[in-house]
């Protein structure tokens, strides 16, 4: 069975009627870049750049950075790679620079955070676009983004960044910009957001946090927070139609992407950019090339009539045992 799943590495995430899933991974090491390659997978859709910071004992400088970054992007060539910048808050704290809040997860996090510690977002900024030079796949994405002044701010930041390289006889290439929808009000908000951006990622940890007000890192609560809850399954629905309008291409690249009973309504809502942890793709791969997108659009409509993620999950269960 390990054998077959390796053979899929070369083959299309396909499903039997022809609708074609782009499979991403999601990483923020650098022992990772082989195994995603190794495991098929067609770009970075999630690159943690907390993870570095995480593994240094002071903020690692430009240089050090830039490295790193440019090893990622390199190796990946000309494939995607979707490049966050800092993500910290909420549950990830830099043992250096460690800030205690009331409610970290409705606090100084992602973008929040970067904004207020500009030197540090420029230093970013400018090791990302001095690696990316002479390659055309990086992108920069923003997490935690809750308002349109923050993706105008970073806009700025990343053009004064260039103009500065460019000052110093640096060559540079501009970046697609991206952002993160986790916070519900990215998703109501993405019509006038648009035209600032260049794509957009799901974070469907947080978004499901968010929506459903359920810290999942709380045994207390836990057992509420499902990627399936109807309200959940009913945000990526719009958020997946209103990116058909605006022509962005989304990706989704939350847990959910390697969740198999997840993934079936993935394919039906349209999703066709998946973003997850490179031992999972072969996995899912194989799953996507099982079904039938028709199919999965009948188990969708279901689901929409479902009255909660229990019932949905049952549905999808006997639908993973009929495809073995
Ligand atoms: C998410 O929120 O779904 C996500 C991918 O971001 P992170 O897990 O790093 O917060
Ligand atoms: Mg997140």
């Amino acid at each position: 069975f390990t054998k077959s799943l390796a053979d899929l590495k070369d083959q299309p995430a396909v499903t039997q009627d022809g609708f074609h899933v782009t499979l991403l991974t999601n990483t923020g090491l650098l022992a990772d870049v082989s195994p995603g390659l190794l495991n098929g997978a067609e770009g970075i859709g999630l690159y943690r750049s907390e993870i570095p910071f995480l593994i240094h004992d002071n903020f690692p400088t430009e240089e050090e950075q830039y490295q790193v970054y440019k090893e990622v992007i390199d190796a990946y060539s000309p494939r995607p790679v979707a490049m966050r910048t800092l993500d910290i808050g909420g549950d990830k704290q830099l043992p250096y620079f460690e800030f205690k809040e009331e409610n970290p997860y409705l606090g100084w996090r992602g973008v929040r955070f970067t904004l207020d510690n500009t030197a540090l977002l420029v230093t970013q900024i400018r090791a990302m676009i001095r690696a990316g030079h002479g390659r055309e796949n990086l992108q920069i994405l923003i997490p935690m983004v809750s308002r349109i002044d923050e993706i105008k701010s970073i806009k700025e930041v990343i053009e004064q960044s260039i103009a500065e390289l460019q000052k110093e006889g640096k060559q540079t290439s501009i970046p697609k910009l991206g952002i993160m929808i986790e916070v519900p009000s990215a998703m109501l908000l993405l019509d006038k957001m648009a035209p600032y951006i260049d794509f957009v990622s799901i974070g469907s940890n947080d978004l499901t946090q968010y929506l459903l007000a359920v810290d999942r890192n709380n045994p207390k609560v836990s057992r509420l927070f499902d990627n399936l809850h109807p309200a959940v399954l009913s945000a990526l629905q719009i958020i997946r139609e209103k990116c058909s309008q605006f022509n962005l291409p989304v990706s989704l690249c939350g847990e959910m992407a390697s969740d198999p009973a997840s993934v079936l309504l993935l394919i039906a809502m349209g999703y066709d950019r998946l973003s997850l942890s490179a031992h999972r793709i072969p996995k899912i791969k194989w799953l996507i090339r099982q079904t039938k997108r028709e199919d999965m659009l009948r188990l969708l409509q279901k689901a929409n009539e479902a009255e909660d993620e229990a019932e949905i999950r049952k549905m999808l269960n006997r639908k993973l045992k009929a495809l073995g």
